[in-house]
């Protein structure tokens, strides 16, 4: 019985997880920092990617201009193993290991 209510619990865990992130609140964690004001921050409930920068207080999903867009001001990304990987993903799905760089589109 223990155990059914434990997996009922967590199954509620993980939905309003997602409904909080489907809303805009995001469980965010700084995962590099890009400049002294600005950083890349990412969800660990939902694992997505943004952009933050302080000064004009702005907060966007992390694409590939971002990417190329650091990297040619000299700054190394490296991204977490976690970073756009699906919640319950057992392997990643769009990369991940050292070096990656978000796919074109
Ligand atoms: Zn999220």
């Amino acid at each position: 019985m223990k155990t059914r209510f434990a997996a009922f619990a967590g199954t509620v865990r993980r939905l309003v997880g997602f409904f909080k992130c489907l809303t805009g609140h995001h469980a965010f964690e700084v995962t590099q920092a890009l400049s002294p004001q600005s950083c890349r921050i990412a969800c660990r409930r939902c694992n997505r990617v943004f952009a933050m920068n302080e000064d004009v207080r702005v907060v966007v999903p992390w694409d590939r201009e971002f990417h190329r867009m650091y990297e040619s001001h000299g700054v190394k990304i490296r991204y977490k193993d976690w970073e756009f990987r699906k919640p319950n993903a057992s392997v990643s799905i769009s990369g991940g290991e050292p070096g990656y760089a978000p796919r074109e589109c």
